[in-house]
């Protein structure tokens, strides 16, 4: 994805957060305060949802040994939407899929794990094996279980900056790695235009999108990925097979007012395929654009 509309007066923030590369532009008063308070907030997030960093909220989970964890408001949060979401697509999003990432490290192309050890992990890769205590804020997991928050946290990394953009009244586009917030409209009063990159890495869009106050979120076969033997190995495993998902889809951008669904959406759509993911959107009320295997882009869902 890419950004136009910026003017050289507004703030802007540039950092490394969530594994990715982070830009946030802002416009309004106090919008340099603005965006440090967000580049906090950030890393406090990544503090929490982060599977990776020693002491987070979802490290202390995985590694508790199916025992009660207290969590954080962040983590106990994401984890009920989280939850809400792998029911909704059916476990085509699910979270506890962290074993069987693992069991590929990360899709570093170190290892391609045997079919046998798919098959051990499958057990561990159900959603309903989570446990909510929304008293306590609390969770727990089947003893073996861990999850892995990263087709959902940057949208919700999202969700949360644009909240103090619009309790500020400032305007800007967040953007976490392709992640996409714009909030609020132009100076000149237009929507923003969000450009939708095209997944053959040419340089070139496939569309841009209006947009103000809404989240656009992409997930694709060529974000993370390795090629061995002449197949190419990407980083978004269906959940049945615990394999990269095998989709007659290149990417799905998702628009939602919710990053964190349009996230977990375009994670689950993408798993689904056109047909399926198409129905799901349609059902919510929502659209993606779709890159198909014949690199066509279509829409899909409420607007196809
Ligand atoms: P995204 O780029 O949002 O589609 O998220 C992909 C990341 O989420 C991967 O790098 C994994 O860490 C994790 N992941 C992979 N497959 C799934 C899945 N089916 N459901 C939930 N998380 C997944
Ligand atoms: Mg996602």
């Amino acid at each position: 994805m890419a950004l136009s509309g910026c003017t050289p007066a507004e703030a802007r923030y540039e950092g490394f957060h969530m594994d990715t590369y982070v830009t946030l532009t802002a416009r309004g008063l106090g919008s340099d305060e603005l965006l440090e308070r967000c580049a906090m907030r950030l890393t406090e997030l990544e503090n929490a949802l982060s599977a990776y960093r020693p002491g987070s909220d979802i490290r202390r989970l995985n590694e508790a040994g199916g025992d009660w964890t207290a969590l954080g408001e962040d983590a106990f949060k994401l984890l009920e939407e989280s939850l809400r979401y792998a029911e909704l697509t059916g476990g085509a999003f699910d979270p506890t899929i962290f074993s069987a990432m693992n069991a590929w490290d990360g899709m570093s192309g170190s290892v391609i794990p045997s079919d046998e050890a798919l098959e051990r992990l499958k057990p561990l890769v159900d959603y309903t094996g989570i446990e909510l205590d929304e008293a306590g804020k609390r969770a727990r997991l089947k003893p073996g279980q861990a999850i892995d928050l990263g087709a959902i946290a940057k949208g919700y990394a999202a969700d949360c900056l644009f909240a103090i953009y619009r309790e500020a009244g400032c305007a800007g586009i967040i953007n976490l790695g392709g992640n996409i917030y714009a909030a609020g409209e132009k100076e000149n009063g237009g929507k923003w235009r969000v450009g939708v990159r095209d997944p053959r890495g040419n340089g070139g869009m496939i569309e841009v999108i209006d947009a103000s106050d809404i989240s656009a979120v992409t997930s694709g076969d060529y974000q993370r990925f390795f090629e061995s033997g002449g197949e190419r190995y990407h980083h978004i495993l269906d959940p049945e097979t615990l394999k990269p998902a095998r989709t007659d889809l290149h990417s799905v951008t998702v628009i939602c007012e919710s990053s964190a669904k349009a996230d977990a959406l375009a994670t689950a759509v993408f798993v689904m395929g056109r047909e399926a993911g198409g129905e799901l959107l349609s059902r919510e009320g929502l659209s993606a654009l779709a890159v198909t295997e014949d690199w066509e882009a279509v829409w899909i869902g409420a607007r196809e």
